[in-house]
């Protein structure tokens, strides 16, 4: 099949777009679909200088999502005086795993002259995920423990080097999973949330006091394409899937939504328009009533309650260890 744009062979077929494009013009689409959110988003404020630039904290995994989004923002920011990009990985004591996609993390980082700086949960916690999988003392599934410490760990390392944002690799597929798991919990809140920590213009946003915040301009692209897009660069990203990953609910949406794209192609970026503009409204219902204003006994993190919810699992595996 030949490229619609020119007459070099296609590498891709795109059924929501109905478009066949080469290499060439593949890689040119996603980088556009990139800089566009990137624009769309406000993410470069206009008061930025070369003498007063903004920092981007980059949450670098070593996986293709995080890989590609780290090569794209360095083609398209490295000679901007404007921002400076910092590249943060995460170890959360997965033998066997996360050693070797720092390796890919150190590799790519180095190549593009991008500051790369390492955490560990290890030092952070006094905690290992293997551990935490096995003794396991609040009987939740591992990434429910996991995603909690990164959040801590990347929000306060983003206020330690000072960011003015923290971009993450989330693709389509990701964002489209997590509006469609909002919708079906029914939890309206937390989809105004969602508004105010990543999705909405970053000036539409209701300021999140503590945080800093959130973009990830990816969210365009399906997962497919980030992947593609990664094997045509060439680019070291790792591919084996985490052991202790099983978030079980998430896996029946993954499904079901990649059978429905199949079936209606398109079902991805069309959830993703009405839930876009559905977390706006959202959000401003909720106003800025609802936001944390206690901070933990034991950490000083904003949080509702006594100790934050890190805090309380930290606890929990101090006490069951
Ligand atoms: S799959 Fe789960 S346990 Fe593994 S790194 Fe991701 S969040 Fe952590
Ligand atoms: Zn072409
Ligand atoms: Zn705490």
């Amino acid at each position: 099949m030949q490229c619609d744009k020119c007459d070099a062979e296609a590498v891709m077929h795109a059924a929501y777009s109905g478009l066949h494009l080469c290499a060439d013009h593949f890689t040119r689409s996603v980088e556009k679909r990139v800089r566009r959110r990137i624009r769309e988003d406000g993410l470069v404020p206009d008061d930025a200088t070369p003498a007063d630039p903004v920092t981007w904290v980059i949450g670098l995994s070593g996986g293709k999502d995080s890989v590609v989004l780290t090569q794209i923002l360095h083609d398209t920011f490295a000679k901007d005086p404007r921002i400076e990009l910092v590249a943060l990985s995460i170890h959360e004591g997965i033998e066997g795993y996360r050693d070797r996609s720092l390796e890919a993390c150190e590799e790519l980082t180095a190549e593009l002259g991008v500051r790369h700086e390492t955490v560990s949960y290890a030092e952070e916690f006094g905690v290992r995920m293997d551990e935490v999988a096995e003794e396991d003392p609040e009987n939740m599934a591992p990434c429910a423990y996991c995603g909690v410490f990164r959040r801590d760990v990347l929000s306060r390392y983003a206020e330690r080097f000072d960011a003015d944002l923290m971009l993450t690799g989330h693709n389509l597929d990701d964002e489209a999973e997590t509006a469609l798991m909002n919708v079906l919990e029914g939890d309206v809140e937390q989809v105004a949330k969602h508004f105010d920590a990543s999705l909405g213009p970053l000036e539409e946003r209701t300021e999140q006091d503590h945080h800093v915040p959130r973009a990830k301009p990816l969210r365009d692209v399906p997962e497919k394409e980030v992947a593609l897009y990664a094997q045509l660069e060439d680019l070291p990203a790792h591919i084996t899937e985490c052991p202790h990953a099983e978030e079980a609910f998430r896996g029946e949406i993954q499904r079901l939504m990649l059978d429905l794209e199949e079936d209606h192609p398109g079902t991805r970026h069309s959830i993703m328009a009405g839930y876009e503009e559905l977390a706006a409204l959202a959000a401003d219902a909720y106003g800025d009533g609802r936001q944390e204003h206690g901070e933990c006994e034991r950490c000083g993190a904003p949080t509702g309650r006594d100790i934050c919810r890190k805090c309380a699992l930290v606890e929990a595996l101090e006490e069951s260890a």
